[in-house]
């Protein structure tokens, strides 16, 4: 995977976000303050436009770039949970140039996961972006010990967030200000699992 290939999947992640901007707030004003789609957007575009003013000659610091832009720009819980699994995929991936291998890839983004668990204190079932990153991160692993092909690795990955984020629609939320809302947060999608899957189906089409 070349430099272009993770300057291409932000900018695939800003339009998708975009394009759902307006679901992604209908999303967080069921069970939140309905900024989510708001925020991504205003966040992936600064990274956009950060990226485009100096283009970072590695993976690592295009990710590293990304994830403190987001943290810088986005105001919500959001920023600073996105942007700490980029920053950490940037560290996890420093010091090595393009291109980063299927495996190279997956590990950083299972520490980028670890990551936002850790910041978030949430885990499987907490009704977060975890439930859409995690499932894309183990199919990740998987892909790779099957010798899968990056195209083939992302795909699934893609698939594995969207399936993880429709998971939350039962769930009741423990994290962020949904929890607040108890047993009423139970039937609707969590926005941050939702845009997660739109951020995994990014890189699946820049891949393709
Ligand atoms: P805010 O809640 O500050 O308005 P956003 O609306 O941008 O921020 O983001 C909300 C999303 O952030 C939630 O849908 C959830 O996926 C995620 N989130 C919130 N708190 C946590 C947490 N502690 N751990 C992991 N993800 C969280
Ligand atoms: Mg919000
Ligand atoms: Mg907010």
């Amino acid at each position: 995977m070349e430099t272009d290939v993770f300057v291409a999947w932000f900018e695939e992640a800003a339009r998708l976000v975009r394009a759902d901007r307006d679901r992604l707030t209908r999303l967080d004003a069921a069970i939140g303050d309905a900024d989510h789609g708001t925020n991504l957007d205003r966040g992936l575009t600064e990274v956009c436009k950060t990226l485009a003013e100096a283009p970072p000659d590695s993976p690592a610091r295009v990710l590293s770039t990304a994830g403190a832009t987001l943290i810088r720009r986005v105001g919500g819980a959001s920023g600073p949970l996105y942007g700490s699994v980029f920053r950490q995929m940037g560290k996890t991936l420093e010091g090595q140039e393009a291109p980063v291998t299927l495996a190279g890839f997956a590990g950083a983004f299972e520490e980028g996961v670890v990551a936002v668990e850790r910041l978030g204190k949430a885990a499987l079932g907490d009704k977060t972006m975890v439930d859409a990153l995690a499932p894309a991160s183990r199919a990740l692993a998987l892909a790779v010990r099957d010798g899968a092909g990056v195209r083939e690795a992302a795909g699934q990955a893609a698939q594995a967030a969207e399936q993880g984020a429709r998971a939350t629609i039962p769930m009741q939320a423990r994290k962020g200000r949904a929890s607040y809302l108890g047993e009423r947060s139970i039937g609707h999608e969590d926005p941050g699992a939702a845009s997660a899957a739109l951020i995994m189906a990014a890189l699946a089409a820049v891949v393709a």
